[in-house]
């Protein structure tokens, strides 16, 4: 028998405020397919256009390998997909084909959640685990997607959501002030200066208003936050003083408990008990996950979990790619 041609890739993207996210497949061994993962800073669109291109995904006529002229649109979700169309048709020769952002989103999660073993893990005491879902117990849940801004949503099922409410003061927020008091480049050096500070140097903590005494007699727990930042203002120190380091532990902490507390104000007005965290805020951070586990684990009287989803970034790009079926 003639051997089959490779099943063409399939390309979809998800042009957010901060980030463009790709998710497409790749033949690999067997016959198979697998999924792969790559990202780029918007204002950097050019490399992505150039990744697009040196990995194959698009022919120089424009089309997707192995599809027909007439088939040359792909999937794209997110604001930056009606933004960019104009780029990505000069550029590439392609043209978007729109899909909802919230629904991809949704798509993207439950696909993790229903298809891929082990996409779903808690974050408690510095130990992960994965959780077991099944189609029976996997709804509704609150989605918490953390991206330049906060959206969250009520999953009831398959493509059956509402989004509850969201905020504006979400990862662009924090990432934007980091850059502006720290001086950081980029995200990940953001993150592990965060590793390296100490929080307590800027916020105030309840043993600072009280002191120790006081806090023990009225059984408060004295390393409780009382106000981020609020070390500043009592200080003679200038913004020089203070070490990038400590800048960004307190900026990571002052935002991550911020919409951790939100999420479980969201889920007990709705209740749910299950809180799945998305975006790319969350990069797979092990303190970033332990504090939105500890604080809805606090709040809740350990009544919720945070669960989060490997690839927590992509999910509006897996929802795209799913979207090639409808
Ligand atoms: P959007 O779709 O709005 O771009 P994302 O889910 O991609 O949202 O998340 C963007 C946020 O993730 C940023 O605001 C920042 O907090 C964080 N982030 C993670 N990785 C990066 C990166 N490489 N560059 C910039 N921000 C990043």
């Amino acid at each position: 028998l003639p051997r089959q041609p490779a099943a063409p890739p399939l390309l979809a993207l998800d042009i957010g405020g901060t980030l463009i996210k790709l998710v497409y497949t790749a033949s690999c061994g067997g016959g198979g397919a697998e999924l792969r993962f790559a990202k780029f800073e918007r204002r950097r669109m050019q490399e992505c256009f150039d990744f697009v291109r040196a990995q194959g995904l698009v022919h120089r006529n424009g089309s997707t390998m192995g599809s027909s002229k007439e088939n040359i649109a792909l999937k794209a979700s997110g604001g930056g997909a009606y933004k960019y169309t104009e780029d990505f048709r000069e550029k590439l020769g392609v043209c978007l084909d729109k899909v909802d952002e919230m629904d991809s989103v949704v798509s993207g999660a439950n696909f993790l959640l229903q298809s891929v073993p082990g996409a779903a893990f808690t974050h408690m005491n510095g130990k992960k685990s994965s959780v077991d879902i099944s189609p029976n117990n996997l709804f509704p849940y609150l989605l918490v997607n953390i991206g330049s801004g906060v959206s969250i949503l009520k999953v009831t099922g398959n493509r059956k959501f509402e989004r509850v409410t969201g905020t504006h003061i979400g990862g662009g927020t924090m990432f934007g002030l980091a850059k502006l008091l720290t001086g950081c480049k980029s995200y990940d050096e953001f993150l592990q200066l965060s590793q390296k500070g100490d929080n307590f140097v800027l916020d105030l903590i309840v043993k600072d208003i009280c002191g120790e005494l006081v806090c023990q007699k009225q059984g408060l727990s004295t390393s409780t936050l009382a106000s981020s930042f609020g070390k500043v203002i009592t200080s003679k120190k200038k913004l020089t003083d203070y070490r990038p380091e400590d800048l960004a532990s307190t900026l990571l902490s002052a935002f991550t408990y911020n919409i951790a507390q939100i999420s479980f104000l969201v889920a007990s007005i709705l209740h749910l008990r299950r809180v799945f965290f998305g975006g790319s805020y969350i990069r797979g951070h092990k303190s970033t996950m332990q504090n939105i586990s500890y604080a809805i684990d606090f709040w809740s009287q350990s009544k919720m979990q945070a669960v989060f989803l490997q690839h927590e970034g992509y999910l509006g790009a897996l929802g795209a790619l799913m979207s090639y079926g409808d």
